[in-house]
Order: structure tokens, then C-alpha cells, then sequence
């Protein structure tokens, strides 16, 4: 089986090695998640980026951060068309220091903020405190956050469509608080992630349209070993 095949036998010298799996709950873990289909097993991380999963006798290389990323966005997408996303309420607001170019973009647009689970007031000339903001983002950096989507807003200038801002925020909030490459997760974390993947649509691609997961056949395996022609 490839599985056992793998295991702790590095498949060549073009970056591939195999991490092993650390014995680390977290992140991924604590979210409340139906078990992970039988059909899937996690074999491990590569790279602190990419999970190896095997279905069958196939292989399914998934990229971390692009499956988490797609994942919060349908949450975050979720709660937002039920009404207002989950907030965490800060003990000390955030305050937050604009460009004027970036004050106006953000007073244009304060309501669609507040619908996403952003609670912002003004403080002054150029000057907001960040006072909620969506439960996902805990413990991340909403400051970055906001300036990110504000530089992007910029883009947009005067035409731009609510839909479209909606989307923007939506999809770098669930950037901002996805797990990133080069994280390094335990055995639990990663069942977790792959479980709430296949809750999916099988057919993903991340909120920017890259693939959230190869699969490489045996097949295809067996021609690269040339078992076959
Ligand atoms: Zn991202």
C-alpha cells in the first residue's frame, strides 16, 4: 500500500522529505468537526506546507494554507448570508491611524464593515478604534488586515461594487486567519483540516482560484517508476 510505502522514505532529492508527525493538538482540533472519512488517511506534513493524504491507492497532496483559507471563507461566507458573523469583542480596542486616502475609504464603506462583524468608530481626524471584529480573526492582526483591504479597496476607486467589497473582505479575512505554510501541525490538526475539506466540495480551489489539492493516481506513480509504460 503506498501508505506504508512512504512512510520515512523520502521519494528522491527534489525537496521532497517527510516531516514526522508531531504529537501537537491545536488550532485545527478545537473546532468541533465530524471524524474524517474513512476513506482518507492523513499519512503526514511535507514540508510544514502540504499534507499527504492517501484515498485508495492514490495520493492527494493538499496545500495547507489554501485548504484552511477555503474552508473559513465558506464559514465566514456562511454566517455572513445568516445575518452578522460571530464577533470577538476587544478589552482594548485597536486603533488604527489612516492615510486620508485610506480615513475616506473606510468611513465610504463603515456599514458594509459593520455587516462583515467589524465594529469601527472614528477617533479623531484620520484616527478609528477597531472595537469587534470577526470571532476568525483571534489573535491575528487586524491591523494588517484592514490596511490590506484598504490598498485593495484603493483599487477599486469610486465604481466599486458592494459585491465586489464584500468579497474582498470576505476572502482576506479568511487569508488573514487560515494557517499558513510553514506551520507546523500535529497529527490531530491535520485530520481536522482534511475532515472539513471533504465536507466540501471535492472539486476546490482556494477563494484566488489556485487548486487546494493535487491528487496523484497510482497509476500515475507507476509510470514515473516505470512498473508500467
Ligand atoms: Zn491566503
Amino acid at each position: 500500500v503506498l501508505g506504508a510505502g512512504l512512510r520515512g522514505n523520502p521519494l528522491g532529492g527534489d525537496g521532497f522529505t517527510f516531516q514526522p508527525l508531531a504529537a501537537r493538538t491545536g488550532r485545527m482540533a478545537e473546532q468541533d468537526t465530524a471524524p474524517l472519512d474513512p476513506a482518507f488517511t492523513v499519512l503526514g506534513q511535507l514540508a510544514a506546507t502540504y499534507l499527504l493524504v492517501q484515498r485508495g491507492t492514490g495520493l492527494i497532496v493538499i496545500d495547507q494554507h489554501a485548504a484552511h483559507e477555503r474552508i473559513l471563507f465558506e464559514r465566514y461566507r456562511g454566517e455572513y448570508y445568516r445575518g452578522t458573523p460571530a464577533t470577538t469583542r476587544y478589552l482594548v480596542p485597536e486603533s488604527l491611524e489612516l492615510s486620508p486616502q485610506n480615513a475616506l475609504l473606510l468611513e465610504q464603506y463603515l456599514p458594509q464593515w459593520k455587516r462583515m462583524g467589524f465594529e469601527i468608530e472614528p477617533f479623531g481626524r484620520d484616527s478609528y478604534v477597531v472595537r469587534e471584529a470577526p470571532a476568525l480573526l483571534a489573535g491575528k492582526d487586524v491591523k494588517a488586515l484592514l490596511l490590506e483591504v484598504l490598498d485593495e479597496l484603493a483599487l477599486f476607486g469610486k465604481s466599486g461594487r458592494l459585491e465586489e467589497v464584500f468579497n474582498e473582505i470576505l476572502e482576506r479575512v479568511a487569508c488573514h486567519a487560515a494557517i499558513r505554510a510553514g506551520d507546523a501541525l500535529g497529527k490531530a490538526e491535520m485530520e481536522a483540516l482534511v475532515a472539513q475539506l471533504v465536507q466540501l466540495d471535492i472539486n476546490l480551489y482556494c477563494p484566488h482560484g489556485r487548486p487546494v489539492w493535487v491528487e496523484i493516481p497510482e497509476r500515475e506513480l507507476e509510470r514515473r517508476f516505470k512498473r508500467i509504460v
